[in-house]
């Protein structure tokens, strides 16, 4: 242990994506010895050479500091990864499988490595999203890969979801809302409050459950989280067909501490790699167990539409006459603060903007590679390296992400650029009149003014 009296472990995480690195690199912070394994050979060379292959505020020089302590160390050697630990995290990605259910064949694939290489007692902690019951499958499969090999080792499964959220992933890591140890062990339990003893000094964090309780907590947190975006676009919809405007109508409903301010924007429709597919998982979830998931259903119904609300907005406003036209966006990403593109409302945007034979002229702070990545070169898509570079020849501008350089533009540079000066603002981050008074034409989501 240290002088601060925190007690050092070895740990292993499968998988270096948003969670497992991040969480890797906090568990180093905390003096722990963490060895993070990946099967992508060329990530894991990359994060040997220091390279951070997300962007992620504040995880570099985390990464940097603990990589040459000698606290956190990377490989794809996998059976080493079991040695090491005494906790062995799963931390692998769960996507969508063709029938939107969650894909486990990567957390079994990591749970059959781990019985064939462990020896001594192991926590193995489930930090994937994963569909209630799969800690009883990862059990088996480690069971099974022992028993073939007529392994005495003990060990546990935990389950323990992540509540991370993307560009502010570090912050939530190091200041956890609540810590989630699903168990039915009084070992592993005991073990895992040890390694989480310094996440946990302010106030009590840790909320102990059942495995499935911890499974279906991970769901239910981000089907809420996407229910009330789902719920503020619908009424945004409405404000917009009754000449209402949803911005007083959040400022007022929020002001009941029983609905709160948070994260009930109304928008171009929530991404990312979580909320689509465990929203979808969850339902696929409850009708596997004789139950439709009506909510749910709606929300997701509400968000597929409300991507197309920006498309919906210019082809309107050019009378359908889309082709030949060059239409600047603001924000790739499917949120402020990061690089990822996993089902962003841009994505959408684009790819009606193309088939209707316009063209795409884009800024983003931080996911112009990952946009390239995805698309390639294409004649339709310049990716600019300054804002208002990328209304150079444009004839309106769409913003579609809510990076803080966003804010407070120049409208009056907005206005000169553009040819038919047009704000599409998909995150409602003007004032309507004060664009109107620059000289642009203001449309956003649900401001009693757009249809
Ligand atoms: P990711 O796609 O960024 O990373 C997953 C990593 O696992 C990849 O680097 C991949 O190469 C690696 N991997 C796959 N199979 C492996 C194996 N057999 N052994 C070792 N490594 C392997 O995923 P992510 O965004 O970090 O998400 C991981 C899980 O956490 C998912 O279940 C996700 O739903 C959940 N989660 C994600 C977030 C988030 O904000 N991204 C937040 C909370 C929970």
């Amino acid at each position: 242990s240290d002088c601060a009296g925190n007690i050092r472990m070895k740990v292993t995480i499968f998988g270096t994506g948003y969670v497992g690195l991040v969480t890797g690199a906090c568990l180093a912070e905390m003096g722990n010895h963490v060895l993070c394994v990946d099967v992508d050979a060329d990530k894991v060379a990359r994060l040997d050479r220091g390279e951070i292959p997300i962007y992620e505020p504040g995880l570099e020089p985390m990464v940097k500091r603990n990589h040459a302590a000698g606290r956190l160390e990377f490989t794809t050697d996998a059976a080493a990864g079991v040695a090491h630990g005494h906790v062995v995290f799963i931390a692998v990605g769960t996507p969508p499988d063709e029938d939107g259910s969650a894909d486990l064949r990567y957390v079994l694939a990591v749970a059959k490595t781990i019985g064939q290489a462990m020896s001594g007692y192991t926590v193995v902690v489930n930090k994937s999203t994963v569909p209630v019951g799969t800690a009883d499958r990862v059990r088996a499969a480690i069971a099974a890969e022992l028993a073939a090999r007529g392994s005495q080792a003990t060990f546990d499964v935990v389950s323990n979801p992540e509540f991370l959220k993307e560009g502010d992933a570090v912050n939530d890591c190091m200041r956890p809302d609540r810590i989630i140890i699903g168990s039915s062990s009084e070992r592993a339990v005991q073990l895992l409050k040890t390694l989480y003893a310094p996440f946990n000094r302010n106030h009590e964090r840790i909320v102990l459950m059942d495995e499935r309780s911890a499974e279906l907590t991970k769901y239910a947190a981000n089907a809420m989280l996407a229910t009330k975006i789902s719920f503020m676009n619908e009424i945004a919809n409405i404000a917009e067909r009754v000449g209402a405007d949803v911005e007083l109508v959040r400022q007022g409903i929020g002001a009941d501490p029983r609905i709160g301010y948070h994260f009930i924007y109304p928008g171009a429709g929530y991404g990312g790699s979580c909320f689509p597919k465990d929203v979808q998982a969850l339902e696929r979830t409850a009708r596997a167990h004789g139950y439709e998931a009506r909510l749910l259903g709606a929300v997701e119904a509400v968000n597929a539409d409300q991507k197309r609300k920006l498309f919906e907005l210019i082809a309107r406003h050019f009378d359908g006459a889309l082709k030949g036209k060059t239409v600047a966006l603001w924000g790739l990403a499917f949120k402020p603060n990061t690089d990822d593109m996993r089902e962003a409302s841009s994505r959408r945007l684009m790819e009606d903007l193309w088939n209707a034979g316009a063209a795409v002229r884009a800024y983003d702070p931080e996911a112009r590679a990952e946009t390239r990545r995805i698309y390639g070169e294409r004649a339709d898509l310049m990716l600019c390296d300054e804002p208002y570079q990328a209304l150079q020849g444009a004839d309106v501008l769409a913003v579609v992400t809510e990076w803080k350089i966003f804010r407070s533009p120049d409208f009056a540079r907005i206005r000169e650029a553009l040819r038919t000066p047009a704000l599409f603002d998909g995150r409602n981050l003007y004032d309507p009149e004060a664009v109107e008074q620059a000289g642009i034409a203001y449309y956003g989501i649900g401001r009693g003014r757009s249809l």
